[in-house]
């Protein structure tokens, strides 16, 4: 049976974060300083807690953080979870979201451990934009040696996430448009989500999927690609059939009344909303010795608590209770 909440979404979509910590400062996440840390898990219980969700009919593993290639012992952990598709009655998907800074050297024998597809988050295809979004000033050769390294290892189509912030990069989507048909990837941009540590958003700061559209059209025109209903981006390709580009758009365009994620913190809780203002501690359950049954159990009453949806720029919306490098995005 479906892992289902109250609204009769299924969970198939599975994040767990591995670390809180990160190497960047990207202004649409975190402050300039190095701020307070959740904590992480050994990888058995990150494995033990996917076992479990997989048994419940998760399909998809996103491993993100944080940053997750600054855990030791990443690859190891990506062949383990891999091994979980040996004795699952359904096929998995081990993902990976990263800054890309240390994806060049790693891209390889992640693949080779299991791992299906990798994104990769670049905010700017200018070296001195990207240094001011993410307050490192020497990052742009690493992840662009990293995206390429990932796309040679097989890791595709690679997607690239471009977070847009008014003041910031807006004038970068016509040359990511460029960058996506010259170096073979899927750029999708991302509308801004008040999950930052600043606490700076306002609507007035979000680019939005109009716009994003309109702006990108003046440089060729897009057809879209009919996409699955659980899937966050809409996607569109040139017309001349080159180079895709999608667009998340949670602000002006919410999908939760398809939402198929579930999230697990690098401290062990489950979170299931990006914009839930508690979450739900699995590790504890484990730590008190619960089986596997009881911890299906618990994740199944968690996932009926799942929220309808975010309240995102309305009268009654109450900030999430962690930060997006806390909660894993
Ligand atoms: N460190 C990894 C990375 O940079 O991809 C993984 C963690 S990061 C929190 C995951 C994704 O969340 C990134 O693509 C990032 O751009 C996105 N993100 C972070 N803060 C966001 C915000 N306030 N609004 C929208 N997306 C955000």
């Amino acid at each position: 049976m479906p892992l289902l909440d109250k609204f009769g979404r299924a969970i198939s979509d599975l994040r767990i974060s591995v670390t809180d910590r990160c190497n960047y400062k990207c202004v649409y996440c975190r402050t300039g300083n190095e701020g307070a840390l959740y904590g992480e898990l050994a990888f058995a219980d990150y494995l033990r807690m996917a076992r479990v969700l997989v048994g419940l009919g998760v399909t998809k593993v996103r491993l993100t953080g944080g940053e997750p290639l600054l855990r030791n012992g990443i690859v190891d952990f990506v062949r383990e979870l891999a091994k979980l598709n040996t004795n699952s009655d359904h096929a998995i998907e081990i993902a990976l979201t990263t800054n890309g800074h240390l994806l060049a050297d790693l891209a390889r024998p992640l693949k080779e451990a299991g791992l299906g597809r990798v994104t990769v988050s670049m905010d700017a295809v200018d070296p001195d934009r990207f240094a001011r979004i993410t307050r490192v000033p020497s990052g742009f050769d690493n992840v662009l040696a990293g995206i390429r390294a990932a796309r040679d290892a097989g890791l595709g189509p690679v997607k690239l996430n471009c977070v847009l912030m008014r003041g910031f990069n807006e004038d970068q989507i016509i040359p990511f448009g460029l960058f996506a048909r010259e170096e073979g990837v899927i750029v999708r941009f991302i509308e801004f989500m008040p999950l930052e540590e600043d606490r700076v958003w306002s609507r007035s700061t979000v680019v939005t999927l109009d716009e994003i559209l309109a702006r990108m059209s003046e440089y060729r025109p897009l057809v879209e690609i009919p996409h699955a209903r659980s899937e966050t981006a809409r996607r569109y390709r040139f017309d001349d059939g080159i180079g895709e580009i999608g667009i998340i758009a949670p602000v002006s365009h919410p999908f939760c009344g398809h939402c198929s994620r579930i999230r697990i913190t690098s401290d062990g809780k489950i979170r299931t909303c990006l914009f839930s203002v508690w979450d739900h501690d699995l590790h504890a359950q484990m730590r008190r010795g619960a089986s596997d049954e009881e911890l299906a159990e618990f994740i199944r009453g968690v996932v009926m608590k799942k929220e309808e949806r975010h309240h995102i720029g309305e009268p009654d919306f109450v900030p999430a209770s962690r930060t997006m490098v806390h909660i894993g995005g």
